[in-house]
């Protein structure tokens, strides 16, 4: 079975759309990353860390789903990362209210013995340093290394962030990201730019109008399914992120038109997550509903044309 290295937080949450609002849930990059790779046979691994707050109940959770939490530390004295978020009434934008670091501050990953010969590492949503530490302890060059970040870290580590892309195939940012990145208004213009600081493979998520995946000259889009009811879009775009690399480690096919279909499955898999409140709908779902879903897609995206 292929191996999936993960990385990101593993959070408390605190979340308020205008549905309603929820205390400190189960959040962070690398939980969602990893429930939603779980939907794939592969054999995943998550490194993060969290504090002695976070409760035991939610480490089953992810072991449950077959991810391994070996690479999980729990500092006993310290406080899980926190992050607060409020979202607009289009649902499609929020503001950050609080975003605590706490035990993330002096966090030193360790990548577990068995998964430093993993053929894809998907480098979650963290600072930038750890994301390379993850990367230095590969003693095999992974098959495909693929970066996700935010704002946060553009913010305030934009050096150590140039970095780490430098080193990676695939990035997955979402429009607002890419904006900032290359101070480019045009997607097109941008993803150019993005290319020119390292990965081959450029993801730009666009929310509820779906994702762009460039390649050199080749674009492809998928759009994200409408839903009836977004109830909360926290962890979509990791969702996406997570299952694009769980098809791509299940299948070890990296071409770019195995990529379009691992867009695919991102959008299928995160348009599950926006329909309850944080991890809920994710840690429930089947291959039966991810399988519908999928039918749904083609059926929205496929049509005849007759070109003379
Ligand atoms: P998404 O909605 O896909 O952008 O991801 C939301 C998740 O990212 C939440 O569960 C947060 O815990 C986590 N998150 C928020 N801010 C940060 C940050 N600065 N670094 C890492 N993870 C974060």
């Amino acid at each position: 079975m292929s191996k999936l290295v993960i990385v990101g937080t593993v959070a408390f949450d605190a979340i308020e759309t205008p549905f309603g609002k929820t205390d400190k849930i189960l959040g962070g990059a690398a939980t969602y990353i990893g429930l939603s790779a779980s939907n794939f046979d592969v054999d995943s691994s998550a490194v993060s860390v969290v504090g002695g707050d976070f409760p035991q109940e939610y480490l089953d959770l992810l072991k449950n789903r077959n991810i391994d939490i070996e690479g999980i530390e729990i500092v006993k004295e310290g406080k899980t990362f926190f992050w607060s978020g409020k979202y607009h009434n289009d649902m499609n934008s929020r503001d950050t209210l609080a975003t605590e670091l706490n035990v993330l501050e002096h966090f030193n990953p360790i990548v577990p013995d068995n998964y430093k010969d993993s053929d894809v590492v998907m480098l979650g949503n963290l600072h930038p340093l750890v994301q390379q530490g993850v990367l230095n302890q590969m003693t095999k060059k992974p098959k495909l290394a693929i970066l996700d970040t935010m704002n946060f870290w553009m913010d305030i580590a934009l050096d150590d962030l140039l970095s780490v892309i430098k080193n990676v195939d695939v990035i997955t940012i979402n429009d607002e990201e890419a904006r900032q990145l290359t101070g480019e208004y045009s997607l097109v213009v941008a993803a150019r730019k993005v290319h020119e600081m390292g990965p081959k493979y450029v993801v730009i998520k666009k929310g509820e109008h779906g994702a762009l995946l460039f390649h050199n000259e080749n674009v492809f889009y998928a759009p994200a399914l409408p839903l009836e009811e977004v109830f909360d879009p926290t962890g979509a775009g990791d969702t996406f992120a997570g299952g694009f690399a769980g098809y791509l480690a299940k299948t070890g096919d990296f071409s770019f038109e195995n990529m379009k279909t691992a867009v695919i499955y991102g959008s299928t898999l995160a348009s599950f997550c926006v329909e309850k409140f944080g991890t809920e709908r994710m840690q429930s779902l089947t291959d039966k509903e991810i399988y519908k879903r999928l039918d749904q897609f083609k059926s929205l995206t496929q049509f005849d044309i007759e070109l003379n």
